[in-house]
């Protein structure tokens, strides 16, 4: 039978550079399909286009997203979509015996005062984060399906855990946009207005763990190529499998970093009105390991670029 993959959300930056690289890799039958012709809230349409187009591999990077404000004002829509668009697809993926999925979720899956570096094995050992508690309830639902369904041989679902990430197509905006894209977004703005001060919110001291979306759409087309024994024998049954880049920073030499590139010579100031979110989640990255992946481009180059494209993009791109 013909491999006939679904990459879901492929308007979003993590599911774009999904398709861009099975693309490249010559994969040919990749289906698509935007929000205003099939919703995958709506489970007949979602349905109807899974078995319209033989699919029997789905990459799913259709998700709700969106930075600690968006998280932390619209709890019930974080909670809601995600929970609606999810139990779609493992209905889909269980009453069609879909062959292989791979679902995404975050790193905000792991408690708040999460061990470090996070192992896969800590989900559930303790409390979440409140700021981004309702997304990943929903995630960790995603989890627990694949799991169950997984106990079924003839089910392959394969969650994969990446860490804060950032690129081209992002969201660019002030409020609902994740630290990178907002920073980014600010310290342009300052620039071109002669503004001397950029404002951070929260404390600048947190850490967070980056990685660039061109290196997350190569480890998941990469993870969703691998022999189904050769990648349970890794993660086991629970299929858990954290992806990261191991590029951890506070968050104030982030906003160095994108104030160098800008060449931004002002002040950068802290709001700590504004929550700081978890401390840290750096993620253990030893079953990624083991997979052979490695990533292309260091926190350096990936901001580079998203700045670069950021600049060339501006009048288009959603702000
Ligand atoms: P999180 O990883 O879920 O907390 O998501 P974010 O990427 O939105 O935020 C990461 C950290 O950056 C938090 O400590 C924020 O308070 C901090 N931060 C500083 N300035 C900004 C900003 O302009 N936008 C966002 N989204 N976060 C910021």
């Amino acid at each position: 039978m013909n491999n006939n993959i679904f990459v879901a959300g492929h308007n979003g930056m993590v599911g774009r550079a999904v398709h861009e690289k099975l693309n490249k890799n010559g994969q040919n039958s990749i289906f698509t399909i935007d929000r205003k012709s099939v919703d995958l809230a709506n489970p007949e349409q979602f349905e109807d286009f899974v078995l319209d187009n033989n699919i029997n591999e789905i990459i799913f990077c259709a998700a709700k997203v969106g930075g600690i404000k968006a998280n932390n004002d619209n709890k019930f829509e974080f909670l809601y979509q995600n929970s609606v668009m999810q139990n779609n697809l493992f209905n889909i993926v269980r009453k069609h015996k879909i062959k292989k999925l791979t679902f995404l979720g975050s790193s905000c899956i792991y408690p708040r005062d999460c061990k470090q570096p996070i192992k896969e094995e800590y989900m559930l050992s303790g409390r979440l984060e409140e700021t981004n508690d309702a997304y990943a309830l929903a995630k960790i639902s995603g989890v627990k399906f694949c799991e169950i369904l997984n106990q079924s041989n003839s089910f392959d679902c394969r969650a994969l855990m990446p860490t804060n990430i950032y690129g081209y197509h992002d969201n660019f905006s002030i409020d609902d946009s994740h630290v990178i894209p907002g920073l980014i977004r600010k310290f342009y703005e300052a620039k071109k207005n002669n503004n001397n001060n950029v404002e951070i919110w929260g404390t600048g001291k947190p850490y967070r763990e980056f990685m660039f979306s061109e290196d997350l759409g190569d480890a998941i087309s990469f993870i969703h190529s691998m022999k189904k024994s050769d990648f349970y024998k890794i993660t086991g049954p629970k299929s858990l499998i954290n992806v990261g880049s191991g590029d951890e920073m506070q968050i104030k030499d982030v906003a160095i970093m994108i104030a160098d590139i800008f060449d931004f010579r002002g002040s950068i100031t802290f709001n700590s009105s504004y929550p700081d979110g978890t401390p840290r989640k750096r993620l253990d990255l030893s079953l990624l390991d083991k997979t052979g992946w490695k990533k292309k481009h260091s926190i350096k180059e990936g901001l580079k670029n998203t700045v670069d494209w950021f600049r060339e993009n501006f009048n288009s791109i959603r702000k």
